[in-house]
């Protein structure tokens, strides 16, 4: 097991690869063990971080992990102070990766005799929660397409949660609280969630952004979910570079360690937000269509390169996306497009154009072949929604193997590779036929 200080110092120098050997959202550090990285403070990282100070009159716990982390943490958490009870618990957003720690301690608390844990957010995660109550369906169809590796087989392969931990206290902008030798300054910032919350412990010079910064391009596109803001995100992670924080725990990726440093990853994860919000809106200004942005946008590639921001989970297209659905619609400005036919119709049409199918797969499969990936991928999705033969989805699995591997973003490699599995069962898309 490398030591943690020294792993992060590799990181931050570019030595480790954050899309193939430090992947912010993969589990993989310590078995699930937590290191103390320093006095009073016990780092826990799996698939997100969870983060407990001892304040010397009890825990407390910055984000809390997920239902399979409860467990281990509680365990880990247990060796390391025994008999501290978990006095509160901050989440610093409702997402599934972080709120599941505490139910361990509830039932520890009531077997011990000690009052519960208190946990705090912000007003709007309960919402979200009631949100999530209302579309397990949904979230396990999206997430078992986002999550899904190359090779795995298409399936519901994720089970959508049902029951969450409310928090006890709720605010709406900013909250303080006391708890032994630490202040916890609670701040809202709408960002990669309506409910995103930071936290500050200006005693310990420590810093928990939660998903606001997380070791690779901000999760601000993700196509198959809710908003996000951008630059109401840039404005919270600027304040934060401000503290002077010595330390900084992202919801997910590795720990930084010096004030320059935290500025600096702060500083440019605002300027990369400002500058795909300002230059997608320069182009909607112009009246342009969405394929006009998408394709004419110049991105901040110098920013894009640095090992914190590169795009190891989210995509920088998407977030120009979700920039032109907050300020825009869902239209993309293609007429055609307003109130469309039935894809297979469309398709159909085309594919008939094309002289039948042999053609369009011929073509398909050239394009494979020269690495042209987009537009196999536009003929081929053609092909299959015309004629979804087993000869097309051979070919269809073929292309988005190729489409999946060419990915850094785990979210599109994840999405091309859920489409290449489902066609080898045959469909366009598992939960579809
Ligand atoms: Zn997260």
């Amino acid at each position: 097991m490398p030591d943690i200080r020294d792993f992060c110092e590799r990181l931050w120098n570019g030595e480790i690869d954050t899309i193939r050997e430090a992947h912010p959202i993969a589990g993989m550090w310590n078995d699930r063990q937590p290191d103390e990285i320093a006095e009073g403070l016990l780092y826990y990282k799996s698939v997100a971080s969870a983060n407990t100070l001892d304040t010397g009159d009890g825990l407390v716990m910055l984000d809390t992990g997920t239902e399979q982390d409860a467990e281990p943490l509680f365990e880990g958490v247990r060796r390391w102070r025994p008999d501290a009870p978990l006095a509160a618990a901050v989440f610093s957003h409702h997402h599934v990766d972080h709120v599941f720690g505490v139910n361990r301690f509830d039932a520890e608390a009531s077997q011990r005799g000690w009052p519960r844990p208190t946990v705090y957010g912000q007003h709007q995660i309960a919402q979200h929660f009631d949100r999530y109550k209302r579309t397990p369906g949904y979230n396990t169809a999206i997430n078992s397409r986002q999550f899904l590796r190359p090779g795995m087989e298409a399936r519901s392969w994720l089970e959508w949660p049902q029951e969450f931990r409310y928090p006890d206290v709720s605010f709406e902008s900013r909250l303080r609280f006391q708890r032994g030798d630490c202040t916890f300054e609670l701040t809202h910032t709408r960002g990669e969630t309506e409910d995103a919350v930071w936290t500050w412990v200006p005693e310990r010079r420590l810093l928990c952004p939660g998903d606001l910064f997380i070791w690779a391009v901000p999760n601000a596109g993700n196509p198959q979910k809710v908003q996000r803001w951008c630059s109401e995100w840039a404005a919270g992670l600027r304040e934060m570079a401000a503290l002077g924080a010595e330390t900084m725990l992202p919801g997910h990726g590795f720990p930084i360690f010096g004030a320059e440093r935290i500025r600096q990853a702060l500083t440019d994860t605002a300027e990369l937000l400002d500058a795909i919000e300002s230059r997608t809106l320069a182009l909607m200004n112009e009246g342009a269509t969405l394929d006009r942005v998408l394709h004419e946008i110049e991105l901040p590639a110098d920013l894009l390169d640095r090992p914190y921001l590169r795009s190891a989970y989210d995509h920088p297209e998407f977030i120009v996306r979700n920039v032109w659905r907050f300020y825009g619609g869902w239209y993309e400005g293609e007429p055609d497009r307003l109130l469309p036919a039935p894809r297979a119709a469309e398709a159909a049409e085309w594919v008939t154009l094309a002289g039948g199918l042999e053609p369009v797969l011929e073509r398909a499969r050239a394009h494979l072949n020269h690495g042209n990936l987009q537009l196999a991928c536009h003929l081929i999705e053609h092909a299959a929604a015309a004629a979804p033969s087993p000869q097309v989805h051979a070919l269809r699995a073929e292309i988005y193997e190729a489409r999946a591997a060419e990915q850094e973003s785990s979210m599109a490699r994840g999405i091309y590779s859920f489409a290449a599995a489902s066609s080898r069962q045959n469909k366009r898309d598992f939960y579809n036929p």
